[in-house]
């Protein structure tokens, strides 16, 4: 995947990284504190930034759904209401 990136919050500091690879060739260390920079960690994250963009779209899906389900219901009225 070109242009995938892997990024890592110290747990210790809060300093972001951002990764090239998922395994770091030499081991990686925070450049803040020297905490080590771990592929289990980065995983980790990667899953919670997963959930995260998953239930955003989720909520965008419902935001959009609802909108729909308003639209019709104003249509459904005005056409009540014009047949009168
Ligand atoms: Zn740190």
């Amino acid at each position: 995947m070109a242009g995938f990136q892997y990024f890592w919050t110290c747990p210790s500091c809060g300093t972001e990284l951002e990764l090239r690879k998922r395994v770091t060739q030499t081991k990686r260390r925070c450049p803040h504190c020297g905490d080590p920079v771990t592929f289990q960690e980065i995983d980790r994250q990667g899953v919670e930034r997963g959930h995260q963009e998953a239930k955003r779209q989720f909520d965008q899906t419902t935001g959009c759904l609802w909108a729909f389900l308003a639209l019709l219901f104003l249509i459904a009225i005005c056409q009540v209401v014009g047949n009168k």
